[in-house]
């Protein structure tokens, strides 16, 4: 029998933790796609109708099922375009889900994180490094996209975008281009230290208190800057390998390495020479979080292991379905109300 975690709506009294969510049943109704009968509810507080189905994932989707295929495609190096002319619907339609399946994919990492954090949170020894791809022009509008992973079990902790500064030796067409693109948009500044930092300070929030800080990297120099910036008052083990060193099996970065070439393959928009890179930022970062989600808690950590990264961190104690990482629609607000001790269903 379901029943609701919380109100469905935002601005509910509800919301905070002085006033108890109260509702009552009214009624159900028959749903149009498989003719399932769901309960239909009143919230209490604020008088609004609801029903079971609004916290769910596929709300008010019409065709619900796709959902599920989109996901998958979006996880196997197919662009968006294409996966729209193989689920045979519109572009707007598959843009419009991507963006929701991304913010949820994101929700579900951060309420499983969040779940492990109150739990005692997380260690082991990570691994930082940049990936460089570009937004619709690979000379002027590089984009760097700094990944964390913890390195014995394969753990996406974050990858983020940023912007960096065109290249230099630009020929005049070029150069033509990129003073129409600044008059636009303004001076490209490189983001490249921002997005280091970001990682740095999910790093620290994530982690066990009393755990040290203890990162793996190449030798780039904001590095070390950024760590002791993002973990003051931590200890701090910092070990660098050179990027000249063969990239084998022994190699020190080997997971980050071996993460980044996955992320190549499995990600339509970062496949190296070719038609599919990201239009925009935005869409890379979104695209990112979809494919986290799967690697993190979907895939095991190799082919063979059944195992999923989480389960091998502790971060989840169980492996999922790819249904159940878009199953709920707000993945964080029910992680808020698990802390609270609501039971969710
Ligand atoms: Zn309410």
């Amino acid at each position: 029998m379901f029943k609701p975690p919380h109100c469905p709506n935002r601005f509910c009294a509800s919301e905070s933790p002085e006033i108890a969510f109260r509702f009552c049943r009214r009624g159900s109704f028959l749903r149009k796609c498989d003719g399932r009968r769901i309960p239909r509810f009143r919230c209490l507080i604020c008088n609004r109708g609801f029903s079971s189905q609004t916290f769910r994932g596929n709300y008010r989707w019409r065709k619900p099922i796709l959902h599920h295929s989109l996901m998958h495609l979006l996880c196997s190096k197919v662009t968006r375009r294409q996966a729209a002319r193989i689920l045979g619907v519109n572009r707007k339609t598959v843009e419009r889900r991507f963006t929701l399946l991304s913010r949820i994919a994101h929700d579900f990492h951060r309420a499983q994180l969040n779940q492990s954090r109150e739990r005692g949170g997380i260690h082991g020894v990570f691994q930082i490094d940049e990936l460089e791809t570009f937004e619709h022009n690979r000379r002027i509008k590089p984009v760097t996209l700094a990944v964390t992973i913890e390195r014995h079990s394969y753990f996406i902790l974050g990858a983020f975008a940023g912007k960096m500064g065109s290249r230099g030796q630009l020929n005049s067409q070029y150069r033509r281009r990129k003073r129409l693109i600044e008059m636009e948009e303004g001076p490209r500044r490189s983001e490249s230290r921002r997005v280091v930092r970001k990682s740095f300070d999910l790093l620290n929030y994530y982690l066990d208190p009393k755990a040290s800080a203890h990162l793996q990297s190449d030798k780039k120099k904001s590095y070390p800057v950024e760590l002791k910036k993002s973990c003051w008052g931590r200890d701090i083990q910092h070990e660098v390998t050179s990027s000249r060193d063969v990239r084998d099996y022994h190699n020190a970065l080997f997971p980050i390495n071996h993460t980044l070439a996955m992320m190549r393959d499995g990600l339509s928009c970062l496949v190296r020479r070719s038609w599919a890179a990201s239009k925009k930022k935005s869409g890379l970062q979104r695209h990112c979080w979809i494919w986290i989600a799967w690697r993190n808690y979907v895939r095991g950590v190799t082919n063979r292991t059944k195992t999923t990264p989480a389960q091998a961190l502790g971060v989840s104690l169980s492996s999922f379905q790819m249904k159940e990482i878009y199953h709920w629609r707000w993945p964080m607000r029910l992680q808020a109300r698990h802390t609270q001790g609501v039971q969710i269903p």
